[in-house]
């Protein structure tokens, strides 16, 4: 399986990084080694002193496909999940500011975080007005709303699958809202969709 990452794809936090607004979607992948593992900590990587969270809608494929229509794309996915790319903000900016490749600093053991449970995407009256948040030791210090998509759910499906096949079990991540911070050892991160907990973990 592979994961897709959009990036910038809210309004609000690409001003909080001061990046420009894309014309297009910004995509990185992740491999599939940096899932952080059932039930274990995030450990904090030695080459980075400042590695953010970034609290993401995550869409789980459910069909293979390849140049899907934007009208088709809702048949690709039954599933709404939620994660957190784990950025090593520090390192990312050096590679940028050299125009360099971003995967050492979002795809490393342990940066992409996956909630074990899953949302029927049915359950939900509308798709693009779910609300969802990050809590930090119990703080709410990320909340977003997917009607803030730059590119919308059923855009993004359209627009990687230009690219990149979409086969059964690949995960898309969909951006962060604004918010994004460092995390520090001992901290505990908490996401949720509407009222529901989809993932807790600790941060050593
Ligand atoms: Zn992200």
């Amino acid at each position: 399986m592979k994961i897709i990452c959009i990036g910038r794809n809210y309004s609000a936090h690409i001003s909080e990084l001061k990046n420009e607004k894309p014309e297009e979607p910004v995509i990185f992948l992740k491999p599939d080694t940096s899932i952080l593992l059932k039930k274990q900590p995030f450990f904090i990587p030695d080459f980075s002193n400042d590695v953010h969270y970034e609290v993401e809608i995550l869409v789980k494929i459910n069909r293979v496909g390849k140049y899907i229509e934007e009208q088709y794309a809702h048949k690709y996915y039954n599933e709404i999940g939620l994660g957190i790319d784990f950025t090593a903000r520090d390192l990312q900016q050096k590679l940028k500011d050299k125009g360099l490749p971003w995967e050492k600093a979002k795809g490393f053991d342990g940066a992409a975080v996956i909630g074990e449970k899953w949302i029927d995407k049915n359950s939900f009256s509308h798709l693009n007005n779910i609300n969802f948040s990050l809590l930090k030791n119990n703080e709410p210090v990320q909340t977003g709303n997917t009607s803030d998509m730059l590119w919308k759910i059923d855009e993004i499906i359209s627009y990687v699958s230009k690219y990149f096949t979409l086969k059964i079990g690949d995960i898309i991540f969909t951006g962060t809202p604004e918010g994004v911070g460092k995390v520090e050892v001992n901290d505990v991160l908490t996401g949720r969709i509407e009222e529901d907990q989809l993932f807790s973990i600790q941060v050593k």
